[in-house]
């Protein structure tokens, strides 16, 4: 290192990995004096996950505890582990997971795994898996969608990833740039990042505040092999950006965030929508998707890639086959104008208007916070081990807000807010 260069964590920039650790505590998490932090993270993160913990210790943590996953063990179970070993999964620690946020744990994940890592692995395998770990994960899961804790996510520069979006540079300049992209889009990159979080918040409050004053009863969404009606939730509510969770904490629970977002009616979705950005799940790449819903319920799904990992998905539970979400993105974004597709869904997600198969976030209700999941289900809220976003957001897309009368008003127009 010269005097004049900046330090860095290989080709990482240093300064800017620290503040994206400090946001994470301070705006993501808003972690609370004596509250204890669990985090999960691939071993690859390790220099951020310990300036987390040296950011977290000095907001007066109580106790942090990190989990780490290692993309080569994974690969040793399907290359080595007997067959009926498949369906299995580690309840004993998501049951623990449940008891910590409990106890009023904070929760952080940190991605920037492999988006193709089981790519070339037994579809019936992976599909095998994935469902036994979506049951298992339920403790953990209901927590965070109920929001019964602060929790946030945020991500790691991973070299694999790094190396899928940017296959034409070096591994070391491809981590590069999607460092940069990443701080970029998680405004660490600007002079105040928490400042600019508290404008950001607000900007994402005038638009949900506007939905919530329109209440309206459908979304129609039209597009090159879309048309699409979404119904809404009874007394469903418009968020994004901040959330307070149950505990009382207002957390930012994804960094970056570019979505309003909302609980569909589970038995009230009608028409067909395609896919218009990849998915990765878990390992696996899903691409063109293409499916028809009669009631709410998926009644024909088709992809051009991963179609079996897809079927597998849908067949998890009943709640599968339904949307829990419903998200509003402008094609305009700062993450959809950088151009890049990223395979993560912490930022696709947030490129582009989307919709989420599986369990709803009871936060997105009137009164949210108080309901019983009998009451959510009452009001169209869907529930299931799954939750998964995938992209139907485009330039070319149209959406109507529908009232109840009938009556339209135009919401988007060509990707953008109308
Ligand atoms: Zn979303
Ligand atoms: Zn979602």
């Amino acid at each position: 290192m010269t005097r004049h260069e900046t330090p860095k964590v290989g080709p990482i920039d240093a300064a800017s990995l620290d503040r994206l650790a400090e946001l994470a505590v301070k705006v993501g998490l808003n972690l609370q004096p004596g509250q204890d932090l669990l985090l999960t993270a691939p071993i690859e993160a390790l220099p951020l996950v310990r300036r987390v913990a040296a950011h977290a210790y000095k907001a007066g943590a109580g106790l942090v505890t990190p989990l780490f996953s290692d993309p080569e063990v994974a690969l040793a179970r399907y290359r080595h582990a007997a067959d009926h070993s498949f369906d299995k999964a580690a309840g004993w620690l998501y049951d623990g997971m449940g008891q910590a946020f409990d106890a009023n744990t904070a929760r952080l994940a940190i991605v920037g795994d492999d988006p193709m890592l089981l790519a070339n692995e037994d579809p019936d395998k992976v599909g095998r898996a994935n469902k036994a770990n979506s049951l298992a994960y339920t403790p953990a899961r209901e927590r965070i969608t109920n929001f019964n804790i602060n929790w946030n996510i945020i991500s790691w520069p991973g070299k694999a990833w790094a190396q899928l979006m940017f296959p034409d540079l070096t591994e070391d300049e491809a981590v590069a740039r999607l460092a940069q992209s990443i701080f970029a889009a998680s405004r660490v990159d600007q002079a105040d990042p928490v400042a600019a979080w508290t404008d950001h918040n607000a900007r994402l409050r005038e638009r949900s505040d506007w939905l919530n004053g329109q209440a309206f009863d459908a979304l129609h969404f039209t597009g090159p092999g879309t048309d699409l009606r979404v119904g809404l939730a009874d007394g469903h509510e418009w968020m994004g950006g901040a959330s307070l969770s149950r505990n009382g904490i207002i957390c930012n629970p994804n960094i970056p965030s570019e979505e309003v977002f909302t609980t569909p009616h589970a038995l009230k979705v009608e028409g067909h929508v395609s896919s218009t950005k990849p998915l990765s799940h878990q390992g696996s790449l899903i691409d063109g998707i293409r499916v028809t819903f009669e009631g709410g319920r998926i009644t024909e799904a088709h992809a051009t890639k991963g179609e079996e990992v897809l079927r597998r998905v849908l067949d998890t539970d009943e709640g599968a086959r339904r949307l829990g979400e419903v998200a509003l993105v402008p094609h305009g974004s700062p993450i959809s104008q950088s151009g890049l597709l990223f395979y993560n869904t912490l930022f696709d997600e947030n490129a582009a208007c989307h919709i989420a198969l599986g369990q709803c976030y009871s936060k997105c209700f009137r009164n949210g916070d108080k309901m019983a999941p009998v009451e959510v289900a009452a009001q169209g809220g869907n529930s299931s081990a799954i939750h998964i976003d995938w992209m139907i957001g485009s330039d070319q897309i149209d959406i109507d807000g529908v009232h109840a009368d009938g009556r339209r008003v135009p919401v988007f127009r060509k990707g953008e807010w109308a």
